[in-house]
């Protein structure tokens, strides 16, 4: 994603996806969906769209007396990048762990399963055999094994 660099909150994500399903939607079709599930003031709702739009993560638009919301990301897109947070954040050595972690706890179909087996295979052929970190000294292990 290369527009927006700014970090997006968990609770407004919980809009970012009543809007990438919506695709089209106001505030009161918002408030609607998540009043329940997140016990939220409609007062609240209204501040984090507010967020998204400064942040330009979604568009408003005026019709008549409201606002229509739009995504001005994909759904796709801020997987991605929030997917390549985590990763940054992450020794090389250790992404292979986190992964693991990642498919023992999740629920996975025999689709997704076969996709991964066939990501993997590919994978392995042209794998080192181990990997190096590029972490900054002082803030990985491996350098700390290192200076021993
Ligand atoms: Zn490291």
């Amino acid at each position: 994603m290369s527009k927006s660099v700014e970090v997006i909150t968990d609770a407004e994500w919980e809009i970012m996806r009543v809007i990438w399903t919506q695709d089209e939607t106001t505030s009161r079709e918002i408030i609607d969906v998540l009043t329940d599930k997140m016990e939220w003031k409609p007062s609240t709702i209204k501040t984090l769209i507010t967020r998204l739009v400064n942040k330009k993560y979604v568009e408003s638009k005026k019709d008549g007396k409201h606002f229509i919301y739009s995504p001005l990301v994909s759904e796709e897109e801020m997987i991605e990048f929030e997917t390549k947070q985590l990763f940054k954040k992450t020794c090389n050595t250790k992404v292979g762990e986190v992964l693991s972690l990642i498919v023992e706890e999740q629920e996975l179909s025999q689709a997704d399963i076969e996709q991964l087996s066939a990501i993997l295979a590919e994978k392995k052929k042209k794998a080192p055999k181990t990997l190096e970190c590029h972490c900054l000294k002082g803030q990985c292990r491996c350098h700390k094994e290192e200076a021993q």
